[in-house]
């Protein structure tokens, strides 16, 4: 019974959140207006999940919340819009981050805000894909950069990076120490899959840390499974007539792999699999914030 307990309770603040994710879904002209607001409870409260969500909150709720010295911390999710093998939408990598974030500030109520997503990534790899958009890396690194410094102006001094797109990961990593420097604030730069070890992948995933993140496969599809599965559209995906059009074979053999990966996934892996991120981006905030 505590388990079903527990999955309902896990389901309704993923949905809670899920219906928050306006923003990104704004990004991508897609409307959940029609969604009526919801509740997540945080510690003994219950409050309204977009709370946490900068772009949702007006100027005053902002202005208070930083003069009341509450705000202690921001988190940048960034993404992509790219190819997600045949059945995984491609707004994946920004919805998945933006909803470990949201959930791991969440937690954290009211100390830590998370900035509006940055919904288009470098994946200059996945062009021969349709539908994939690439920003070039200077430009992505510019907006990420020019996001801080905003959030600097306005008095925020502690900012976390939050990736959820490999070909993002280590441009990020490597501006940290220079950025850190010329804001004068403390940053840091990690994906939420670092979250993971052996040991924890291994027991929810067939495929283990081999394919975290692997691209559209047990990992990813388990949690879009989970946190939205209107996004997993399996539908007339039939790999013995798809024509991959690709030039290298490698590529070809890589897509198909990744897809029978893909049917290793379940909702439950990806529950379980989002509590370890969520749990260790929260860790991670607020001992960003102890040291600050
Ligand atoms: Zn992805």
């Amino acid at each position: 019974m505590d388990l079903t307990r527990s999955r309902r309770n896990f389901l309704i603040s993923l949905s809670s959140a899920t219906a928050a994710l306006t923003g990104a879904e704004a990004l991508v002209g897609v409307s959940r207006a029609a969604i009526p607001a919801q509740i997540s409870r945080v510690g003994d409260k219950y409050i309204n999940p977009k709370k946490v969500l900068l772009w949702e909150c007006t100027r005053k709720e902002i202005r208070e919340v930083l003069e009341s010295d509450r705000l202690k911390a921001a988190i940048v999710p960034t993404g992509s819009t790219e190819q997600h093998n045949e059945h995984l939408a491609m707004i994946h990598d920004t919805a998945s981050t933006l909803l470990v974030a949201q959930n791991a500030a969440l937690q954290l109520y009211p100390h830590v805000i998370v900035a509006t997503p940055v919904p288009v990534g470098i994946s200059p790899h996945w062009m021969e894909r349709k539908g994939t958009l690439t920003l070039r890396q200077d430009t992505f690194l510019a907006v990420v950069f020019d996001i801080c410094e905003s959030l600097k102006t306005h008095g925020l001094r502690n900012i976390l990076l939050l990736n959820g797109h490999g070909g993002n990961a280590g441009p990020l990593k490597s501006q940290v120490p220079e950025w850190r420097q010329k804001l004068g604030i403390q940053l840091e730069a990690c994906s939420y899959w670092e979250a993971y070890t052996k040991e924890n992948a291994a027991a929810y995933m067939q495929s283990g840390m081999a394919m975290i993140p692997g691209h559209s496969a047990e990992f990813e599809t388990s949690f879009a499974l989970a946190a939205f599965p209107e996004r997993v559209r399996r539908e007339g995906v039939d790999y013995s007539k798809v024509k991959l059009n690709l030039k290298s074979s490698k590529d070809a053999e890589d897509d198909r792999m990744y897809y029978r990966d893909s049917l290793l996934a379940t909702a439950e892996k990806g529950e379980a699999l989002i509590r370890i991120a969520v749990d260790w981006v929260a860790e991670k905030m607020s001992q960003m914030i102890k040291q600050s």
